[in-house]
């Protein structure tokens, strides 16, 4: 994925950045409010990754991304992890391109860029994370193994669109894709809690 198409899915899906819509109650509307109440004990982020899978809306979507932005952020600092030299590129172009800019600011752009990257990545993978068409997830067609997903029933990413979405390089992506692989496995258990959830609130 180009550049280009990367700052248009940021900026078409989280239009005023990362924090907006924190931290105020002022901001949530009835509905949010009744929505949450009646998912009980269910923690926000599980409900608001839920909801975007399930019922997709753009609200829930841009607040997921916040509090996921934040729990990879608290895992960098948990982990120690360094993203300055996956970055180099995208950090020396944001200097280049931002007179005036410092090398700290560009790097505290380009990690917080690549913090909320990773959740969209993982979001994107959960959303997408649907049958696969040809064999409706059974695995097979024409009782033989379903050509297009290979038998895994689900649609599959290419290799290097995890990395190219990321915006680092193969090589740095042996490093980051166990870290992203954390992050996802995390997402995919917010999920089942909704799901379970979900299942206990309709019986
Ligand atoms: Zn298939």
């Amino acid at each position: 994925m180009s550049r280009t198409s990367f700052d248009y899915i940021i900026k078409k899906l989280n239009p005023h950045g990362p924090t907006e819509g924190l931290g105020g109650e002022p901001d949530l509307t009835t509905e949010d409010v009744y929505a949450a109440l009646g998912y009980g004990n269910l923690a926000d982020a599980p409900y608001r990754l839920g909801q975007t899978i399930y019922a997709p809306n753009r609200r829930d979507e841009m607040v997921f991304t916040c509090i996921g932005t934040r729990w990879v952020d608290a895992l960098f600092h948990q982990h120690g992890w360094d993203a300055k030299k996956a970055l180099g590129r995208r950090i020396s172009d944001h200097l280049r391109t931002n007179k005036g800019s410092t090398r700290e600011q560009s790097e505290k752009y380009a990690i917080a860029r690549f913090k909320v990257a990773l959740v969209r990545l993982a979001l994107y993978e959960l959303i997408r994370d649907n049958l696969c068409h040809t064999c409706n997830g059974t695995g097979s067609a024409e009782y033989r193994k379903c050509h297009r997903c290979k038998g895994a029933g689900r649609k599959t990413l290419p290799y290097s669109y995890r990395y190219d979405f990321l915006g680092i390089s193969e090589e740095a992506w042996k490093t980051w894709s166990t870290r992203y692989s954390m992050i996802l496995k995390e997402f995919q258990f917010w999920r089942m809690d909704y799901e379970e959830h979900a299942q206990k609130q309709t019986r």
